[in-house]
Protein backbone atom coordinates (compact mmCIF):
# COMPACT_ATOMS: atom_id res chain seq x y z
CA UNK A 1 0.00 0.00 0.00
CA UNK A 2 1.19 3.78 -1.02
CA UNK A 3 1.24 4.75 2.62
CA UNK A 4 3.62 2.02 3.85
CA UNK A 5 5.68 2.76 1.02
CA UNK A 6 5.80 6.07 1.96
CA UNK A 7 6.52 5.63 5.63
CA UNK A 8 9.67 3.54 4.55
CA UNK A 9 10.45 6.28 2.29
CA UNK A 10 10.62 8.72 4.92
CA UNK A 11 12.39 6.45 7.44
CA UNK A 12 15.44 5.31 5.27
CA UNK A 13 15.46 6.52 2.03
CA UNK A 14 17.15 10.05 1.43
CA UNK A 15 16.13 11.95 -1.32
CA UNK A 16 18.67 13.68 -3.32
CA UNK A 17 17.62 17.71 -3.27
CA UNK A 18 15.86 17.54 -0.57
CA UNK A 19 14.72 18.48 2.95
CA UNK A 20 15.35 15.02 4.26
CA UNK A 21 13.49 15.84 7.16
CA UNK A 22 9.74 15.49 7.62
CA UNK A 23 8.49 18.14 5.66
CA UNK A 24 10.35 17.67 2.65
CA UNK A 25 9.63 14.59 1.70
CA UNK A 26 6.48 12.72 3.16
CA UNK A 27 3.92 11.51 1.25
CA UNK A 28 6.36 11.42 -1.71
CA UNK A 29 4.55 9.91 -4.90
CA UNK A 30 5.73 6.54 -5.61
CA UNK A 31 6.32 6.31 -10.05
CA UNK A 32 5.81 2.89 -10.30
CA UNK A 33 5.19 2.30 -14.20
CA UNK A 34 5.86 4.44 -17.25
CA UNK A 35 5.26 4.74 -21.10
CA UNK A 36 5.44 7.07 -23.89
CA UNK A 37 5.24 10.38 -21.99
CA UNK A 38 2.97 9.00 -19.02
CA UNK A 39 4.19 7.72 -15.38
CA UNK A 40 2.12 5.86 -13.25
CA UNK A 41 1.72 5.69 -9.44
CA UNK A 42 1.24 3.48 -6.93
CA UNK A 43 -2.89 4.71 -6.51
CA UNK A 44 -3.07 4.12 -10.63
CA UNK A 45 -2.90 8.21 -11.69
CA UNK A 46 -1.09 8.47 -14.60
CA UNK A 47 0.97 11.68 -14.52
CA UNK A 48 2.16 13.27 -18.07
CA UNK A 49 6.19 13.92 -17.60
CA UNK A 50 6.96 16.94 -19.42
CA UNK A 51 10.31 17.10 -17.79
CA UNK A 52 11.60 13.51 -19.03
CA UNK A 53 12.53 12.52 -16.06
CA UNK A 54 15.47 14.44 -15.16
CA UNK A 55 15.78 16.00 -18.34
CA UNK A 56 16.72 12.78 -19.69
CA UNK A 57 14.58 10.01 -21.48
CA UNK A 58 14.81 11.37 -24.56
CA UNK A 59 13.12 8.41 -26.39
CA UNK A 60 10.11 8.26 -23.88
CA UNK A 61 9.24 5.31 -21.21
CA UNK A 62 8.77 1.93 -21.97
CA UNK A 63 10.95 0.87 -25.21
CA UNK A 64 11.52 -3.10 -25.23
CA UNK A 65 14.35 -3.03 -27.81
CA UNK A 66 16.37 -0.97 -24.76
CA UNK A 67 15.54 -3.35 -22.19
CA UNK A 68 16.34 -6.35 -24.78
CA UNK A 69 19.88 -4.71 -25.32
CA UNK A 70 20.19 -4.96 -21.87
CA UNK A 71 19.51 -8.38 -21.33
CA UNK A 72 21.31 -9.60 -24.13
CA UNK A 73 24.56 -8.06 -23.05
CA UNK A 74 24.11 -8.91 -19.34
CA UNK A 75 24.49 -12.66 -20.66
CA UNK A 76 26.93 -12.11 -22.93
CA UNK A 77 29.41 -10.19 -20.79
CA UNK A 78 27.89 -8.57 -18.04
CA UNK A 79 30.60 -6.20 -17.13
CA UNK A 80 34.33 -5.82 -17.87
CA UNK A 81 36.44 -2.83 -17.13
CA UNK A 82 38.54 -0.55 -20.18
CA UNK A 83 41.68 -0.14 -17.82
CA UNK A 84 44.88 -1.26 -19.26
CA UNK A 85 45.22 -2.90 -22.08
CA UNK A 86 41.11 -4.63 -22.46
CA UNK A 87 38.32 -3.52 -24.06
CA UNK A 88 35.09 -4.85 -25.24
CA UNK A 89 32.41 -4.69 -28.33
CA UNK A 90 29.69 -2.19 -26.69
CA UNK A 91 32.25 0.58 -25.52
CA UNK A 92 34.50 0.41 -29.11
CA UNK A 93 30.92 0.42 -30.83
CA UNK A 94 29.75 3.41 -28.62
CA UNK A 95 32.71 5.35 -29.26
CA UNK A 96 32.98 4.78 -32.65
CA UNK A 97 29.34 5.62 -33.12
CA UNK A 98 29.63 9.09 -30.81
CA UNK A 99 32.57 10.06 -32.75
CA UNK A 100 30.49 9.64 -36.07
CA UNK A 101 27.44 11.76 -34.59
CA UNK A 102 29.70 14.28 -32.84
CA UNK A 103 30.59 17.63 -35.50
CA UNK A 104 34.08 18.56 -36.10
CA UNK A 105 36.86 16.65 -35.00
CA UNK A 106 35.65 15.31 -31.86
CA UNK A 107 36.83 11.67 -32.41
CA UNK A 108 37.86 10.63 -28.65
CA UNK A 109 35.38 9.29 -26.07
CA UNK A 110 36.52 8.95 -22.17
CA UNK A 111 33.53 7.45 -20.50
CA UNK A 112 32.02 7.60 -16.87
CA UNK A 113 28.94 6.70 -15.41
CA UNK A 114 27.22 9.91 -15.55
CA UNK A 115 27.47 13.66 -16.12
CA UNK A 116 29.38 14.87 -12.63
CA UNK A 117 32.12 12.18 -13.55
CA UNK A 118 32.36 13.29 -16.66
CA UNK A 119 32.97 17.04 -15.87
CA UNK A 120 35.18 15.42 -13.15
CA UNK A 121 37.17 14.09 -15.60
CA UNK A 122 36.80 16.88 -18.16
CA UNK A 123 38.83 19.16 -14.80
CA UNK A 124 41.71 16.47 -15.15
CA UNK A 125 41.99 16.13 -19.04
CA UNK A 126 42.12 20.18 -19.58
CA UNK A 127 45.14 20.70 -16.72
CA UNK A 128 46.91 17.50 -17.68
CA UNK A 129 46.58 18.33 -21.61
CA UNK A 130 48.12 22.05 -20.73
CA UNK A 131 50.26 20.27 -18.27
CA UNK A 132 51.98 17.93 -20.80
CA UNK A 133 52.39 21.35 -23.50
CA UNK A 134 54.63 22.45 -20.85
CA UNK A 135 52.08 25.35 -19.12
CA UNK A 136 51.03 23.84 -15.93
CA UNK A 137 49.77 27.17 -14.41
CA UNK A 138 47.33 27.56 -17.25
CA UNK A 139 45.09 25.90 -15.20
CA UNK A 140 42.30 27.96 -13.77
CA UNK A 141 38.53 26.93 -15.36
CA UNK A 142 36.23 29.75 -15.85
CA UNK A 143 32.50 28.67 -15.39
CA UNK A 144 29.17 30.59 -15.27
CA UNK A 145 27.11 31.89 -12.12
CA UNK A 146 24.01 29.77 -11.62
CA UNK A 147 25.33 27.00 -13.99
CA UNK A 148 24.73 23.26 -12.95
CA UNK A 149 27.62 20.50 -13.70
CA UNK A 150 26.74 17.97 -11.37
CA UNK A 151 27.30 17.20 -7.48
CA UNK A 152 30.68 15.66 -6.93
CA UNK A 153 32.85 17.98 -5.61
CA UNK A 154 34.64 18.90 -9.05
CA UNK A 155 31.76 18.98 -10.91
CA UNK A 156 30.11 21.10 -8.46
CA UNK A 157 32.75 23.84 -8.00
CA UNK A 158 32.22 23.88 -11.47
CA UNK A 159 28.36 24.90 -11.65
CA UNK A 160 27.82 28.24 -10.12
CA UNK A 161 24.82 27.07 -7.60
CA UNK A 162 25.03 29.67 -4.66
CA UNK A 163 23.26 26.93 -2.36
CA UNK A 164 25.86 24.12 -3.46
CA UNK A 165 28.96 26.45 -2.39
CA UNK A 166 27.14 26.87 1.03
CA UNK A 167 28.19 23.40 1.54
CA UNK A 168 30.72 20.76 1.85
CA UNK A 169 33.63 23.20 1.05
CA UNK A 170 33.46 23.90 -2.53
CA UNK A 171 34.27 25.02 -4.78
CA UNK A 172 38.02 23.47 -4.99
CA UNK A 173 40.60 26.21 -6.16
CA UNK A 174 40.94 27.68 -9.42
CA UNK A 175 37.65 27.74 -10.53
CA UNK A 176 36.24 31.47 -11.69
CA UNK A 177 32.90 32.54 -12.38
CA UNK A 178 31.27 34.94 -14.44
CA UNK A 179 27.64 36.32 -14.54
CA UNK A 180 25.05 34.38 -16.36
CA UNK A 181 23.81 35.49 -19.60
CA UNK A 182 20.26 35.69 -18.31
CA UNK A 183 18.60 38.97 -19.58
CA UNK A 184 15.18 38.89 -17.78
CA UNK A 185 16.90 38.90 -14.12
CA UNK A 186 19.75 40.65 -15.02
CA UNK A 187 19.71 42.20 -17.84
CA UNK A 188 18.32 46.23 -16.78
CA UNK A 189 18.15 49.00 -19.64
CA UNK A 190 19.91 46.96 -21.98
CA UNK A 191 18.68 45.55 -24.89
CA UNK A 192 19.48 41.66 -24.93
CA UNK A 193 21.71 42.08 -27.58
CA UNK A 194 23.41 44.66 -25.84
CA UNK A 195 23.49 42.56 -22.55
CA UNK A 196 24.36 39.35 -24.53
CA UNK A 197 27.63 41.08 -25.40
CA UNK A 198 28.49 42.20 -22.21
CA UNK A 199 28.10 39.11 -20.25
CA UNK A 200 30.64 37.25 -23.24
CA UNK A 201 33.28 40.17 -22.71
CA UNK A 202 33.30 39.18 -19.06
CA UNK A 203 34.65 36.21 -19.99
CA UNK A 204 37.59 38.79 -21.72
CA UNK A 205 37.77 40.71 -18.57
CA UNK A 206 38.18 37.34 -16.67
CA UNK A 207 41.13 36.42 -18.73
CA UNK A 208 43.03 39.48 -18.47
CA UNK A 209 42.85 39.94 -14.74
CA UNK A 210 43.51 36.01 -14.30
CA UNK A 211 46.07 35.81 -16.84
CA UNK A 212 46.16 34.51 -20.20
CA UNK A 213 48.90 32.07 -19.33
CA UNK A 214 46.53 31.05 -16.39
CA UNK A 215 43.42 29.94 -17.76
CA UNK A 216 42.97 26.47 -19.70
CA UNK A 217 39.54 26.40 -20.85
CA UNK A 218 36.07 28.32 -20.56
CA UNK A 219 32.94 25.54 -19.68
CA UNK A 220 29.43 26.39 -20.24
CA UNK A 221 26.21 24.97 -21.45
CA UNK A 222 24.63 25.81 -24.67
CA UNK A 223 21.32 26.65 -23.05
CA UNK A 224 21.68 26.68 -18.80
CA UNK A 225 19.27 24.07 -18.07
CA UNK A 226 19.10 23.61 -14.24
CA UNK A 227 19.38 27.36 -13.77
CA UNK A 228 16.09 27.84 -15.14
CA UNK A 229 15.89 27.29 -19.09
CA UNK A 230 18.18 30.07 -19.40
CA UNK A 231 18.75 30.81 -23.60
CA UNK A 232 21.40 33.34 -23.76
CA UNK A 233 20.72 36.76 -26.05
CA UNK A 234 21.79 35.92 -30.06
CA UNK A 235 25.43 38.40 -29.33
CA UNK A 236 26.53 35.91 -26.86
CA UNK A 237 27.78 32.48 -28.30
CA UNK A 238 29.45 34.10 -31.42
CA UNK A 239 31.45 36.61 -28.64
CA UNK A 240 32.63 33.60 -26.18
CA UNK A 241 33.75 31.37 -29.38
CA UNK A 242 35.82 34.61 -30.76
CA UNK A 243 37.53 34.99 -27.37
CA UNK A 244 38.20 31.52 -26.58
CA UNK A 245 39.87 31.39 -30.11
CA UNK A 246 42.23 34.27 -29.61
CA UNK A 247 43.13 33.23 -26.05
CA UNK A 248 43.47 29.64 -26.65
CA UNK A 249 41.39 29.04 -24.21
CA UNK A 250 39.88 25.01 -24.68
CA UNK A 251 35.71 25.40 -24.71
CA UNK A 252 34.02 22.86 -22.69
CA UNK A 253 30.32 22.98 -23.72
CA UNK A 254 28.27 20.52 -21.53
CA UNK A 255 25.79 18.73 -23.38
CA UNK A 256 24.61 16.54 -20.63
CA UNK A 257 20.91 18.30 -21.36
CA UNK A 258 21.58 20.05 -24.98
CA UNK A 259 22.82 16.56 -26.46
CA UNK A 260 21.10 13.77 -28.08
CA UNK A 261 18.27 16.26 -29.81
CA UNK A 262 17.27 18.01 -26.85
CA UNK A 263 17.75 21.63 -29.12
CA UNK A 264 16.66 20.61 -32.40
CA UNK A 265 20.05 19.46 -33.60
CA UNK A 266 22.31 16.23 -32.23
CA UNK A 267 24.26 18.80 -29.80
CA UNK A 268 23.33 21.91 -28.71
CA UNK A 269 26.49 23.23 -29.69
CA UNK A 270 25.30 23.17 -33.58
CA UNK A 271 22.37 25.26 -32.32
CA UNK A 272 24.08 27.48 -30.50
CA UNK A 273 26.91 27.78 -33.37
CA UNK A 274 30.10 26.93 -31.38
CA UNK A 275 33.08 24.84 -31.83
CA UNK A 276 33.99 23.12 -28.69
CA UNK A 277 37.03 21.44 -27.73
CA UNK A 278 35.70 19.24 -25.20
CA UNK A 279 31.80 18.15 -24.75
CA UNK A 280 30.43 16.51 -21.49
CA UNK A 281 27.84 13.88 -22.69
CA UNK A 282 25.06 11.77 -20.41
CA UNK A 283 21.31 11.83 -19.70
CA UNK A 284 20.22 11.47 -23.69
CA UNK A 285 23.26 9.14 -24.25
CA UNK A 286 21.30 6.03 -23.39
CA UNK A 287 17.26 8.03 -22.68
CA UNK A 288 18.32 7.13 -19.12
CA UNK A 289 17.70 3.43 -19.27
CA UNK A 290 21.15 3.26 -17.75
CA UNK A 291 23.62 5.41 -15.89
CA UNK A 292 26.14 6.35 -18.62
CA UNK A 293 28.13 9.56 -19.85
CA UNK A 294 31.21 10.53 -20.65
CA UNK A 295 33.64 13.47 -22.52
CA UNK A 296 34.29 13.65 -26.51
CA UNK A 297 37.62 15.16 -26.71
CA UNK A 298 39.23 16.78 -30.34
CA UNK A 299 41.83 15.28 -31.93
CA UNK A 300 44.47 17.65 -30.94
CA UNK A 301 43.57 16.70 -26.78
CA UNK A 302 43.50 12.78 -27.53
CA UNK A 303 46.97 12.99 -29.26
CA UNK A 304 48.39 15.78 -26.24
CA UNK A 305 47.19 13.34 -23.87
CA UNK A 306 47.95 10.15 -25.51
CA UNK A 307 51.71 11.24 -24.47
CA UNK A 308 51.33 10.11 -20.77
CA UNK A 309 49.78 7.91 -18.54
CA UNK A 310 46.47 9.53 -17.37
CA UNK A 311 45.69 8.19 -14.32
CA UNK A 312 42.06 8.71 -14.42
CA UNK A 313 39.11 6.04 -14.47
CA UNK A 314 35.50 4.74 -12.97
CA UNK A 315 35.12 1.03 -12.79
CA UNK A 316 32.11 1.75 -14.49
CA UNK A 317 33.78 3.54 -17.65
CA UNK A 318 32.05 2.21 -20.66
CA UNK A 319 30.44 0.13 -18.67
CA UNK A 320 29.25 -2.71 -21.41
CA UNK A 321 25.54 -3.44 -20.46
CA UNK A 322 25.23 0.28 -20.04
CA UNK A 323 26.94 1.16 -23.37
CA UNK A 324 24.77 -1.50 -25.15
CA UNK A 325 21.73 0.39 -24.06
CA UNK A 326 23.13 3.88 -24.95
CA UNK A 327 23.87 2.41 -28.53
CA UNK A 328 20.42 0.82 -29.18
CA UNK A 329 18.53 4.01 -27.92
CA UNK A 330 21.29 5.65 -30.90
CA UNK A 331 19.95 3.78 -32.85
CA UNK A 332 16.18 4.90 -32.44
CA UNK A 333 17.01 8.01 -32.32
CA UNK A 334 18.70 7.52 -35.84
CA UNK A 335 16.03 5.18 -37.19
CA UNK A 336 13.03 6.80 -35.75
CA UNK A 337 14.22 10.13 -37.35
CA UNK A 338 13.82 11.83 -33.60
CA UNK A 339 15.64 14.55 -34.05
CA UNK A 340 14.55 15.56 -37.47
CA UNK A 341 10.85 15.02 -35.44
CA UNK A 342 11.90 17.92 -32.72
CA UNK A 343 13.08 20.42 -35.57
CA UNK A 344 10.53 19.93 -37.48
CA UNK A 345 7.31 19.09 -36.36
CA UNK A 346 7.27 19.06 -31.79
CA UNK A 347 9.39 22.22 -31.65
CA UNK A 348 7.66 24.39 -33.77
CA UNK A 349 4.01 23.49 -32.55
CA UNK A 350 5.62 23.78 -28.66
CA UNK A 351 7.10 27.11 -29.78
CA UNK A 352 3.94 28.87 -31.33
CA UNK A 353 1.76 27.69 -28.23
CA UNK A 354 4.58 28.16 -25.40
CA UNK A 355 5.76 31.46 -26.56
CA UNK A 356 1.61 32.81 -25.97
CA UNK A 357 2.05 31.71 -22.71
CA UNK A 358 3.37 34.89 -22.23
CA UNK A 359 0.29 36.50 -22.34
CA UNK A 360 -0.75 34.90 -19.42
CA UNK A 361 -1.06 37.26 -16.11
CA UNK A 362 1.36 35.62 -13.91
CA UNK A 363 4.15 35.20 -16.75
CA UNK A 364 6.64 36.85 -17.95
CA UNK A 365 9.35 36.34 -20.37
CA UNK A 366 8.49 32.62 -22.24
CA UNK A 367 11.61 31.02 -23.56
CA UNK A 368 12.53 28.24 -25.80
CA UNK A 369 14.98 26.49 -27.86
CA UNK A 370 13.93 23.30 -29.20
CA UNK A 371 12.43 20.73 -26.43
CA UNK A 372 13.20 22.88 -23.49
CA UNK A 373 11.37 25.77 -22.53
CA UNK A 374 11.16 28.09 -19.43
CA UNK A 375 8.23 31.20 -18.42
CA UNK A 376 10.04 33.69 -15.75
CA UNK A 377 6.35 34.48 -13.47
CA UNK A 378 6.22 38.19 -12.53
CA UNK A 379 4.07 40.32 -10.82
CA UNK A 380 5.12 43.00 -12.76
CA UNK A 381 5.71 42.48 -16.29
CA UNK A 382 6.67 46.03 -17.37
CA UNK A 383 9.78 46.21 -14.63
CA UNK A 384 10.19 42.53 -14.79
CA UNK A 385 9.88 42.40 -10.99
CA UNK A 386 10.42 39.30 -9.26
CA UNK A 387 8.43 37.12 -6.76
CA UNK A 388 10.62 35.91 -3.83
CA UNK A 389 11.66 32.38 -4.00
CA UNK A 390 11.25 30.93 -0.78
CA UNK A 391 9.05 27.66 -0.41
CA UNK A 392 5.21 28.88 0.00
CA UNK A 393 6.11 31.45 -2.33
CA UNK A 394 4.54 31.35 -6.42
CA UNK A 395 6.98 29.03 -7.90
CA UNK A 396 6.18 26.23 -5.27
CA UNK A 397 2.26 26.80 -5.81
CA UNK A 398 2.46 26.29 -9.50
CA UNK A 399 4.58 23.27 -9.18
CA UNK A 400 2.25 22.04 -7.08
CA UNK A 401 -0.45 23.16 -8.52
CA UNK A 402 0.80 21.11 -11.73
CA UNK A 403 1.58 18.15 -9.71
CA UNK A 404 -1.77 18.17 -8.45
CA UNK A 405 -3.11 18.40 -11.95
CA UNK A 406 -0.91 14.96 -13.07
CA UNK A 407 1.65 17.54 -15.36
CA UNK A 408 5.26 17.22 -13.23
CA UNK A 409 6.59 20.22 -14.99
CA UNK A 410 9.88 22.21 -12.42
CA UNK A 411 10.14 25.35 -11.22
CA UNK A 412 13.69 27.19 -10.20
CA UNK A 413 13.51 30.57 -8.06
CA UNK A 414 10.78 32.40 -10.17
CA UNK A 415 10.88 30.35 -13.48
CA UNK A 416 8.83 27.23 -14.25
CA UNK A 417 10.28 24.67 -16.63
CA UNK A 418 9.29 22.01 -18.74
CA UNK A 419 12.10 19.50 -21.35
CA UNK A 420 9.31 16.49 -22.06
CA UNK A 421 10.66 13.61 -23.81
CA UNK A 422 11.23 14.21 -27.49
CA UNK A 423 8.40 11.82 -29.22
CA UNK A 424 5.94 14.37 -27.87
CA UNK A 425 3.22 14.15 -30.12
CA UNK A 426 0.99 16.90 -31.07
CA UNK A 427 -1.93 15.92 -29.43
CA UNK A 428 0.37 14.97 -25.91
CA UNK A 429 1.45 18.92 -26.33
CA UNK A 430 -2.42 19.52 -26.54
CA UNK A 431 -2.65 17.67 -23.34
CA UNK A 432 0.23 19.33 -21.71
CA UNK A 433 -1.20 22.82 -22.25
CA UNK A 434 -4.33 22.12 -20.67
CA UNK A 435 -2.98 21.35 -17.92
CA UNK A 436 -0.01 23.58 -17.51
CA UNK A 437 -3.30 26.62 -18.18
CA UNK A 438 -5.20 24.97 -15.65
CA UNK A 439 -2.18 24.70 -13.09
CA UNK A 440 -1.40 28.77 -14.02
CA UNK A 441 -4.55 29.85 -13.63
CA UNK A 442 -5.07 28.08 -9.90
CA UNK A 443 -2.04 29.33 -9.06
CA UNK A 444 -3.11 33.21 -9.98
CA UNK A 445 -6.21 31.91 -7.94
CA UNK A 446 -4.26 31.46 -5.17
N1 LIG B 1 25.81 18.78 -16.48
C1 LIG B 1 24.59 19.25 -16.69
C2 LIG B 1 24.39 20.36 -17.69
C3 LIG B 1 23.50 18.70 -16.03
O1 LIG B 1 22.26 19.19 -16.23
C4 LIG B 1 23.72 17.63 -15.14
C5 LIG B 1 22.58 17.01 -14.43
O2 LIG B 1 21.50 17.51 -14.38
C6 LIG B 1 25.02 17.19 -14.93
C7 LIG B 1 26.06 17.77 -15.63
C8 LIG B 1 25.32 16.08 -13.96
O3 LIG B 1 24.99 14.87 -14.51
P1 LIG B 1 24.71 13.59 -13.56
O4 LIG B 1 23.54 13.93 -12.71
O5 LIG B 1 24.51 12.48 -14.55
O6 LIG B 1 25.95 13.38 -12.77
Amino acid sequence: PTAELQALDAAHHMHPFSANGPLGKEGARVITRAKGVYLTDSEGEEILDAMAGLWCVNIGYGRDELADAAARQMRELPYYNTFFKTTHVPAIALAAKLAELAPGDLNHVFFAAGGSEANDTNIRLVRTYWAEKGHADKNIIISRKNAYHGSSVGSASLGGMVGMHAQGGIPIPNIHHINQPNWWAEGGDMTPEEFGLARARELEEAIQELGEDRVAAFIAEPVQGAGGVIVAPETYWPEIQRICDKYDILLIADEVICGFGRTGNWFGSQTVGIRPDIMTIAKGLSSGYAPIGGSIVNDEIAEVIGNTEFNHGYTYSGHPVAAAVALENLRILEEEKIVEHVRDVAAPYLKQKWEALADHPLVGEAKIVGMMASIALTPDKASRAKFASEPGTIGYICRDRCFGNNLIMRHVGDRLIISPPLVLTLSDIDEMFERILKSLDEAQAD
